[in-house]
């Protein structure tokens, strides 16, 4: 049996592997290869193509949420309310600014933050609210940006894996102050190594990152603060550019094989499938279904060469790491649940539609269903 990988880099659509070689060909024949020509383009491009005033490529996702945090004051003494259920960097990054961060439980079907959940975490030390567009599907931003508004706070959004996904007829990573992107190669929007943005409508956001992510720079050997070296580089930029033309065709792609599964699992088993709220968006970065049996239906369709992810198996609050922020068991259910029962899907752009078929099969299958 021919194995079905979680994530497979293929070239799709055909041709695109071939101009990203180009591209990249072109860069390294450019001799220029930091905070040049392609940086520029592509910052420029990505911007235009949010509907956003700007955006400033640094290093990596992470450091785009770290640096977002800083352009907007938060630091040592503020609270950032954070889910439960995300990404560890979403969570180091509030602590790297010296923040504490939060944590709040998801909406039990869309599994992101919303206005009813963050509303009572706040406290007089809240400085900001720190949406995560999880697994692709955007946020309720109207009444969190109402919540934001009500108690003065900044909205940071973590976009790293929402990328063109689109809320009321505006893309994920606008609503906020500012947003942070990572192109982490299997993000919807891939580098060939890390890259990151930091996307923002404002000046003063802007120019702090800009200057920020280059030792704080304004221009050369002249420093306005104390800064840090985040900088996305020109082969990376160039990469992203290409791979910016084909990201509604590949965001397209996703939600197309999202359908099928939503359609041929629907009412199996104890199976619940992604919800999609109204407004919100979605364009499946990460397709969770969720059972209770979810160990033994990994274990299942491992057996049959189908592999398969958990995202994420251990909250954020359970890491020993993070025991110090003094949560326990317990304390959120919901997420809890979400660990304990999520399981992802093969879906990106390329898989073939006899793979997804074997898939759903298999699925089918270890539920008895046929
Ligand atoms: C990938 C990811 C990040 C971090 O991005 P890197 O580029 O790997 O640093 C942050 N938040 C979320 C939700 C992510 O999925």
């Amino acid at each position: 049996m021919k194995p079905i990988p979680y994530f497979a880099f293929r070239d799709f659509p055909e041709g695109s592997e071939a101009a990203v070689q180009a591209a990249l060909l072109a860069a390294v024949q450019g001799k220029h290869y930091i905070l040049g020509r392609e940086l520029a383009a592509f910052e420029e491009e990505y911007a235009r193509y949010l509907g956003a005033a700007a955006a400033l490529g640094v290093g990596n996702g992470y450091d785009a949420l770290v640096l977002a945090l800083k352009a907007v004051g938060v630091g040592p003494g503020d609270e950032v309310v954070v889910p439960a259920h995300t990404f560890i960097a979403t969570v180091n990054a509030v602590l790297q600014v010296g923040a504490t961060p939060v944590l709040v439980e998801p909406d039990r079907h869309t599994y992101t933050i919303t206005a009813a959940t963050v509303a009572p975490a706040i406290t007089s030390k809240t400085k900001a609210i720190l949406p995560v567009h999880l697994y692709g599907q955007v946020c309720a931003m109207e009444p969190l940006l109402q919540l934001a508004n009500s108690h003065q706070l900044r909205i940071v959004e973590d976009a790293a894996q929402a990328h063109g996904a689109m809320y009321k007829n505006r893309r994920a990573g606008t609503f906020g102050d500012a947003a942070a992107f990572s192109f982490y190669p299997t993000k919807n929007l891939g580098a060939l190594g890390d890259a990151g943005a930091v996307v923002t409508n404002s000046a003063a956001v802007a120019d702090f990152v800009r200057m920020y992510r280059n030792y704080g720079e304004a221009q050369k050997y002249q420093s306005e603060m104390v800064g840090v070296n985040s900088r996305l580089d020109e082969l990376q930029a160039a990469v992203l550019r290409v791979k910016l033309r084909h990201l509604d065709y590949l965001n397209a792609a996703r939600q197309r094989l999202a359908a099928i599964y939503l359609n041929e699992l629907h009412g199996i088993g104890d199976l619940i499938l992604p919800y999609t709220a109204p407004g919100c968006g979605h364009v499946y970065h990460i397709f969770n279904i969720r059972t209770k049996q979810r160990d033994a239906l990994q274990q299942w369709l491992r057996g049959q060469a189908i592999q398969t992810a958990i995202h994420y198996p251990v909250p954020v609050h359970l890491q020993p790491a993070y025991r110090f922020l003094g949560y326990g068991a317990g304390d959120f259910p919901v997420a809890e649940e979400l660990a304990d029962t999520s399981l992802s899907l093969p879906l990106f752009p390329g898989l073939l539609p006899e793979e997804q078929e074997r898939v759903v099969e298999a699925v089918r299958r270890f539920f008895r269903y046929e």
